[in-house]
């Protein structure tokens, strides 16, 4: 195994945005530049982490999750990079960076007989319907079927109040792109989201899969029902061990997704774990 991959492995590494910090400490705006170079340069990359079906035990999809190799400081992960790209306004490059990256290798596994789905991350800002309207032209263009792509949002309460946001999302459904609300639980206006916005999947946050109150308890189990309601599927992250895994599978959760399974990893890593599903 490579130091890379090494930083994924090692879930405190993977979580505190401190490792490979460098020596010297560097300003946004170099970072920001730096950044700027790297998607010429070829520095970024997409990971992938497979998210198992908890019926079947098998991979049916993967989330794309970026790096950057970063010359002096190694591997970087998206703590210490995502923020300055919305801020010095490289999110949409990113964006279109990682649909590249994601459609091109669903495509080619598909290709190969491996039948997957790949969620990409996108930022509140990147909803426009330009956005979505690139996304559908280069799903065509790559000849991905319905269903292939997902994209997750985190929550922002924002996106209750606005048209051109939920505009946006019905246009992503029904050209066949799956909408995912990323880390549900993590903000005050979980369950109204997961009630009135346009969506294919919900995704239980961590924090609330590693916690075992009765209060958590309830919160997802109503959040359960209104999804199936909606006839959206349901995912658990940051299943680390069996006890978050008992809990997933207990809820009823469809799919579930964790270091328990697998960190992310770079294609030639996690292509193995696919086609044993596929087997
Ligand atoms: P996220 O979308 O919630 O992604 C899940 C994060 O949890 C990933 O961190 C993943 O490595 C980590 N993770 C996976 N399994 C486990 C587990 O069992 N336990 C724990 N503790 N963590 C786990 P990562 O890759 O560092 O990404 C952090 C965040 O950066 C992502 O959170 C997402 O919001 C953002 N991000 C990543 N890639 C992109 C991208 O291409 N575009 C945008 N806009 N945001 C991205
Ligand atoms: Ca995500
Ligand atoms: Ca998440």
């Amino acid at each position: 195994m490579d130091d890379l991959s090494r930083v994924d492995r090692d879930p405190n590494a993977a979580e505190s945005g401190s490792v490979h910090e460098g020596d010297q400490p560097r300003s946004a705006a170099v970072l920001a530049g730096q950044l700027r170079r790297a998607f010429v340069a070829g520095e970024l990359t997409a990971y992938f982490q497979p998210q198992y079906d908890l019926k079947t035990g098998r991979v049916v999809a993967v989330e794309a999750l970026c790096r950057w190799q970063h010359p002096q400081d190694g591997l970087l992960l998206p703590g210490r990079f995502i923020d300055i790209a919305e801020q010095y306004g490289l999110i949409a490059d990113l964006g279109r960076y990682m649909l590249e990256e994601s459609g091109r290798q669903i495509a080619d596994w598909n290709k190969r007989g491996v039948s997957m789905s790949v969620s990409i991350n996108v930022s509140p800002s990147e909803l426009t319907p330009e956005f979505a309207a690139s996304v559908l032209g280069r799903l065509r263009e790559l000849d991905l079927p319905r269903g292939a792509v997902t994209v997750e949002i985190i929550e922002s309460p924002e996106i209750l109040y606005s048209d051109e946001e939920f505009t946006t999302l019905n246009a992503l459904i029904d050209g066949g792109v799956g909408v995912s609300i990323d880390d549900f639980g993590t903000g005050s206006t979980s369950l109204e989201l997961v009630r009135r916005l346009p969506l294919t999947e919900v995704k239980i946050d961590k924090s609330l899969v590693q916690d075992g109150s009765a209060e958590v308890d309830a919160l997802v189990r109503e959040c359960l029902a209104i999804a199936r309601d909606r006839g959206a599927h349901v995912v658990a992250e940051g299943i680390e061990t069996r006890e978050h895994f008992d809990r997933a599978v207990g809820w009823g959760c469809d799919r579930a997704q964790g270091y328990f399974f697998s960190p992310p990893l770079p294609v030639a890593e996690v292509e193995p774990l696919l086609s044993e599903s596929a087997a």
